[in-house]
């Protein structure tokens, strides 16, 4: 199939009817006023009072909420109610504690029940969580408890001995610190406290007290793709976006079996991994192992899985494993699939329609959007290698940065152009911890209403919205300026590739060379004749003053731990420079 033909979308490819069919009638009628009215309660505009006790007085109540997977043990169910008893345990342990609202309470866990207790928990009495990627070393750690002037944290006792015990005199805003034992039990470890102890202790009826829409609830760390990773803080009114995107851009209905992929060290793990299935009552599944193909595809499977957010690296990875192992599993249930993280190379679009009979619904977002705003929906047909449309209640548009803090918004399509968002959706950040200055100088125009993502990216007659790049990795070559997903998209259409990363290396005549670096699929070989081959294949599709110059073959490309291709490393390594921040460096320290 040509890579750049459409994906038509007819009543036929629905087993269940959407929830969004008609993009401009619905993008018409939408009003956050009316999401914010069904998600308010007795505790106000609470995330954690909306994603559990929310459904304790329906039949929800007793559906599962989590289903806990891990190798080599059975499945573990925690319903909505179990949920919202253990949160409020939770909750009322923080106020035992003496954690006021506004407490930032960060959690250290591999993927197990106690996470997710303990970010709703947090979110129900007024705290503010902090999930941790829990294969970071003790100096990210570190640093980013003490950026976010932790109060709390919750970890457990292998985590701790290894990664944070050494470096408690370096977090000196850090007073208490909660032990999960990683075999069941107690643990008993001087200067920490036992989270299981704790919790039997503590009450588990809900906490008094009410949040409101503008009080801090989340505070996420950006993936370190372009430099030392940024805390973005998010506010609980954030969940209306969460509720909106789980009903637009991920198609949730009540009985499905949901699952996000990410971790919730990462914003999607938290915005799709916890609160948006939650708010809209729907089983999500949370495995604990690492990305393996066959464990993957006999999840999807097994599981009975209806709906799958995942990641172009980990699209990436099954197409790199090869069609005949897809081809041992069947996935009825599934309905819809969606990704985001990086762009999704059209072959990555097709390769869904081969092995899923479903194409993957790119979706953009940034962790400073705290949900997703751009999206390929049930609602209209699919370009592949576009990102999408806006979603109903999100404004976006390409501007053209001017002097200081004006823009001018670029209104022919195909142009490129800075791509900015009209501020204001209810899970906008509201904030860089410690640094007021570059959050202001994310946004520009009259009443600076416009924030501006940082991506390049252009809008086209139709209103789909195409990634360029991002700023800090455009190229500028002979004159062009280049962005390195289409020649990465060009390089993935060949066999031989399983990933591509471009960067400009300096060059006297041209200003910047294209240069990328590819990763290859199983059964092939490195050697200069390949090599050749995939540069001559990318000057057919991009052209002389587009294609690459030079390329070279790695056996994986460095990645963050949320999977995107870091090729401010591949640069930096390139023209033998220091290699900055890599806390975020998949299998870094
Ligand atoms: P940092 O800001 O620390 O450099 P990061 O930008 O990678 O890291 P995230 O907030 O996790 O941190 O990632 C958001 C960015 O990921 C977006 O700004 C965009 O560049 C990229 N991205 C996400 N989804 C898509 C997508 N569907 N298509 C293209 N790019 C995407
Ligand atoms: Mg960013």
């Amino acid at each position: 199939m040509e890579p750049t033909a459409i994906i038509r979308k007819t009543p036929a490819d629905w087993r269940v009817a959407p929830n969004f069919s008609d993009y401009g009638a619905e993008r018409a009628r939408f009003d956050w006023n009316a999401v914010a009215a069904s998600l308010t309660g007795p505790m106000g505009v609470n995330i954690g009072w909306a994603a559990t006790d929310r459904w304790l007085a329906t039949k929800k109540a007793e559906r599962v909420a989590f289903r806990f997977l891990a190798a080599g043990q059975p499945p573990k169910e925690m319903t909505y109610a179990e949920l919202a008893r253990q949160s409020n345990r939770f909750a009322n342990l923080l106020r035992q504690l003496g954690c006021a609202p506004g407490t930032v309470v960060f959690v250290l866990a591999e993927r197990i029940p106690e996470l997710f207790v303990s970010v709703l928990g947090s979110l129900k009495c007024g705290c503010v969580a902090s999930p941790l990627f829990s294969a970071f070393g003790p100096e990210p750690i570190a640093t980013r408890i003490n950026l976010g002037r932790g109060k709390v944290l919750v970890t457990t006792d292998l985590l701790y001995g290894r990664k944070v015990a050494g470096w408690r005199e370096a977090m000196p805003t850090l007073q208490h610190v909660l032990l999960v034992a990683a075999e069941g039990g107690q643990t008993a470890v001087p200067g920490t406290h036992d989270f299981a102890s704790l919790m039997a202790a503590a009450s588990d009826a809900p906490v008094a007290g009410v949040t409101a829409a503008e009080d801090l609830a989340l505070l996420h760390f950006t993936s370190g793709t372009t430099g030392t990773p940024k805390g973005a803080m998010h506010v609980h009114a954030a969940m209306l976006t969460h509720w909106a995107t789980g009903y637009y851009a991920l198609d949730l209905h009540p009985d499905d079996i949901f699952w996000c992929t990410a971790d919730p060290g990462w914003v999607t793990g938290t915005s799709y991994g916890i609160i948006a299935p939650l708010l809209h009552g729907v089983t999500s599944l949370v495995d604990r192992e690492e990305f393996d193909a066959e464990r993957w595809y006999g999840i999807l499977q097994d599981q009975g899985v209806t709906v799958w957010y995942t990641a172009p690296t980990a699209i990436r990875m099954l197409m790199k494993a090869g069609a005949e192992l897809a081809q041992r599993y069947r996935f009825p249930a599934l309905r819809f699939i969606a990704s985001v993280g990086e762009p999704l190379n059209p072959e990555a679009v097709w390769w869904g329609k081969e092995v899923f009979g479903l194409p993957i619904h790119d979706n953009w977002w940034q962790t400073e959007t705290g949900g997703i705003m751009i999206a390929n929906t049930p609602a209209f047909d699919i370009k592949p290698g576009s990102m999408g449309r806006p979603l109903p209640g999100v404004e976006a548009t390409i501007v053209k940065r001017n002097e200081e803090d004006d823009v001018s918004v670029i209104d022919t399509p195909d142009v490129e152009g800075e791509l900015a968002l009209k501020a204001g959706w209810p899970s906008m950040f509201r904030g860089y911890l410690n640094n007021e200055e570059r959050y202001r100088k994310c946004f520009a125009g009259p009443n600076h209403e416009w924030y501006l993502t940082g991506d390049l990216a252009k809008r086209d007659a139709d209103g789909y919205f195409w990634f360029v790049g991002r700023l800090d990795d455009v190229i500028k070559s002979a004159g062009h300026l280049i962005g390195p997903f289409e020649v990465e998209s060009a390089l993935m259409e060949h066999p031989a590739v399983a990933e591509a990363g471009v960067i400009g290396k300096p060059d006297p005549v041209v200003g910047e060379m294209v240069k990328a670096f590819v990763s290859l699929k199983k059964g092939w070989e490195d050697s200069e004749a390949l090599r050749r081959e995939l540069l001559a294949h990318a000057r057919k599709r991009l052209g002389a003053a587009v294609a690459p110059k030079e390329i070279a073959v790695l056996a994986s490309l460095p990645r963050t731990r949320s999977g995107k291709i870091m090729r401010r490393l591949l640069k930096a390594r390139e023209l033998g420079l220091p290699e900055g921040d890599t806390s975020t460096l998949e299998g870094g320290a």
